[in-house]
């Protein structure tokens, strides 16, 4: 049995398709705080096979508990957190309580009564600022908002565990900038209240919801004085925790990769991807910069190719028009 903490989610549903797809049998923790119950509905849709589904806060040391106690998971995925850099300046507690917290509670009700094979969702966020390109797992540590400090001590925690009691096997995914959906059109991203991130905003530009889209500043020093980063598609992100439940099967210890594409994209070169793979033109705007933001930054994913054999295959054609697909679909 694989638990997937927040399989509800985002990311959490592709990798339990992947999962049911495969045969395994899945069981979903999530308190659906930023999703709905219908991904059962829809795994079952895309793979035929139903997860099971327990509806509860990690947090929560009766709920977890019993999750452990009752399905015994032999590997432990853990997506369920709270997510977004902007609310984490303003709520701190909530995150370090969810993020921090939440792992830590999960991981003693895994260690009374499940697997210790553990896979967990950090993010590039742990990475000090840098002009030093690209991201390796060893450039310097730092992260500069509350959501990067509580993947930075959860991934830390997780390492002291591992040093403490030698049966831990741990993966710790550093995830750059995921985008797109699943090809299904059924699976994708499904942000609560106004979004933040590029794709989805670029989505409402072009669906016209919003008349245009905000470019955060053209005065970077990158190639077109837009922002750069490393999108990679949710699906190639998926087989990447796959990947890393394999390895656990078969290597000791703790694992940390990067899971990008390499290749840092521009917002201008996104917004042409996206007429590319749509025919629509998004209307966009140049704005000033948003605070907080960096100039670029990108991975090496090389380690998690030689290690893993994992490496991104979609194109930014493909992450555009899956996007589209998902968003048509889902909100039009
Ligand atoms: P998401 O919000 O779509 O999924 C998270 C899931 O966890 C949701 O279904 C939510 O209901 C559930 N959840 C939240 N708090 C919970 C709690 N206390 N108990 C039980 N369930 C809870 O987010 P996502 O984009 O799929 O992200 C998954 C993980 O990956 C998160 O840990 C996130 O920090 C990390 N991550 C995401 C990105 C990104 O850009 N999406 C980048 C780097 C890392
Ligand atoms: N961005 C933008 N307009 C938007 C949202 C984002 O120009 O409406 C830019 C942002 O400045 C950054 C890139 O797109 O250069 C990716 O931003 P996102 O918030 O998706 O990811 P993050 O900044 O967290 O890596």
């Amino acid at each position: 049995m694989i638990l997937v903490t927040g399989g509800a989610g985002y990311i959490g549903s592709h990798v339990c398709a992947l999962l049911l797809a495969m045969g395994r049998e899945v069981v979903i923790a999530d308190d659906l705080s930023n999703s709905g119950a219908d991904a059962v509905e829809r795994l079952e849709k895309i793979t035929g096979r139903r997860p099971l589904f327990c509806r509860g806060d990690v947090r929560d040391t009766g709920f977890i508990t019993g999750v452990a106690r009752t399905y015994r998971p032999e590997c432990t995925l853990h997506f369920a957190g709270l997510k977004a850099v902007g609310e984490s300046v303003r709520r701190p507690l909530a995150y370090y309580d969810v993020n921090v917290g939440g792992t830590v509670t999960l991981l003693r009700a895994l260690r009374r009564y499940g697997g210790r094979r553990f896979v967990f969702s950090s993010s590039a966020t742990v990475y000090a600022p840098s002009e030093v390109m690209p991201l390796t797992e060893e450039s310097p540590l730092g992260p500069y908002n509350p959501y990067g400090w509580t993947k930075f001590m959860a991934e830390r925690a997780l390492l002291d565990l591992v040093a403490a009691e030698a049966d831990w096997r741990v993966a710790l995914l550093r995830y750059f900038n995921p985008v797109g959906a699943h090809p299904s059109g059924l699976l994708g991203e499904n942000p609560r209240g106004t979004p933040n991130n590029l794709m989805p905003r670029l989505c409402d530009a072009a669906a016209g919801v919003t008349p245009r889209l905000s470019v955060f500043g053209l005065d970077y020093p990158t190639r077109d004085g837009s922002g750069v980063r490393d999108y990679l598609h949710v699906t190639d992100l998926a087989l990447g925790h796959i990947r890393a439940m394999e390895l656990l099967e078969t290597s000791a210890g703790a694992h940390i990769y990067n899971l990008g594409t390499g290749v840092g994209l521009s917002v201008l070169e996104m917004i042409a991807a996206f007429q590319a793979a749509t025919g629509i033109a998004a209307p966009y705007e140049v704005c000033p910069r948003r605070p907080g933001d960096l100039a670029a930054y990108y991975s090496s994913p090389a380690k998690a190719e030689r290690e893993m054999g994992w490496k991104a295959e979609k194109t930014p054609a493909d992450m555009c028009g899956d996007a589209w697909a998902f968003y048509k679909k889902s909100f039009i």
